[in-house]
């Protein structure tokens, strides 16, 4: 089975009755974008005591579904993270299953995962690790597609960050950048319900995954939020999700290359890029020599009052140009860390070492 774009999986949290499951089957079976229904039953808690899953009896209310048939096209997925989880989940035939982001971050768990799964026609949706590093995220999905695993897709699900960004896992939309740049042929969806960790920003994270060019969306719906035993503070209720869905673009993901306008400007963006390269390769020999005048002086490379004073005058000149601050300040840090680093470098090579830093 191949992933239909657009790919859209919704389902609640967990499953936490047959009741509710009905209910949610219910609804989602009446919204035509919905491709899957996602149902928790395995839970991974930060901490014990919380509500872990019902496991088996859950995925046995699934197919004891499906085996109606109002509801024989309903396409279940179900989160694995052991291979008996993989075993019960083929033996109850749901559809697809995912990989969460706890168990991504271990690579003995994805292969295990990964032998299980082998040769199945399963769709296999990887989560990003909790740390925002795509090699990790590349490694388990290389796993899966090593073992012969054929709809292998992504899932975006945001990152823990040292930084508060208002979110319960900053986006860092930078990340599924990367994957996409080095696995073009992966599709990845993002599931701004973990993202968010609140309804509010839904629907703007949901159009912003679309305006990046993503395949799909995961999104955690549940027929009553309030009542719900995890994650009640980010589900939807099926009405809400509904309108949700409406109200997003979807758009082209073709490159329009015939559009004149576009490709005049786009050249008008490669000349600028260059003359920023230029300047950086300029401003890089003047730091080096700026490196010679520490050594001979007996100065430290790194002045953290010249640091200061470099970095508020950047970000207050970053302001009155329009530019966002934060943006501007990161961008210097990053320059800052390669200037340091070439002029430790010159220096060590001035005084003989020949290590790179
Ligand atoms: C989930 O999808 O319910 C889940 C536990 O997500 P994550 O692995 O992204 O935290
Ligand atoms: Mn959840």
């Amino acid at each position: 089975m191949n992933v239909k774009e657009p790919f859209v999986v919704a389902g609640p949290c967990s499953v936490e009755s047959r009741d509710q499951l009905v209910s949610i089957v219910e609804s989602l079976q009446q919204i035509s974008q919905v491709s899957m229904i996602r149902c928790g039953v395995w839970k991974p808690r930060t901490r014990p005591g919380g509500f872990e899953g019902l496991g088996e009896e859950a995925l046995r209310w699934m197919s004891e579904l499906r085996t109606e048939s109002k509801y024989k096209d309903v396409r279940f997925a179900c989160e694995v993270a052991r291979p008996e989880h993989v075993e019960l989940a083929l033996k109850y035939g749901v559809h697809a299953v995912w990989i969460g982001a706890r168990t991504t971050a271990n690579p003995f768990m994805v292969q295990e995962l990964a032998e299980i799964l082998r040769g199945s026609e399963l769709v296999v949706m990887v989560k990003n690790a909790p740390s925002p590093d795509v090699k990790l995220w590349m490694g388990a999905i290389e796993r899966m597609q090593k073992a012969g695993v054929t709809s292998v897709c992504a899932v975006h699900r945001g990152f823990d960050v040292f930084k508060n960004s208002g979110y319960r896992n900053t986006p860092l939309w930078e990340v599924p950048i990367e994957l996409r740049r080095v696995m073009p042929e992966v599709p990845i969806i993002c599931d701004p319900s973990h993202i968010a960790g609140r309804r509010e920003p839904l629907q703007q994270l949901s159009q912003t995954a679309l305006d990046l060019g993503f395949d799909g969306l995961m999104l955690e719906v549940h027929p009553c939020p309030a009542s719900a035993l995890t994650d009640g503070n980010q589900q939807l209720p099926p009405r809400d999700f509904e309108a949700l869905l409406n109200g997003l673009v979807w758009r082209r993901h073709d490159e329009n290359v015939a559009d004149e306008k576009l490709r005049v400007l786009r050249e008008q963006i490669d000349r600028l890029d260059e003359q920023l390269l230029r300047v950086l390769v300029d401003r890089l020999q003047v730091s080096c020599q700026i490196a010679e005048v520490k050594q001979q002086s007996n100065m430290t490379v790194f002045q953290p009052k010249r640091w200061d004073w470099v970095l508020q005058q950047r970000m207050e000149l970053a302001e009155r140009l329009g530019l966002d601050s934060d943006f501007v300040k990161e961008l210097f840090e990053k320059i800052h860390t390669e200037s340091v680093r070439t002029q430790q470098e010159s220096i060590n090579q001035a005084e003989g070492w020949d290590f790179k830093l």
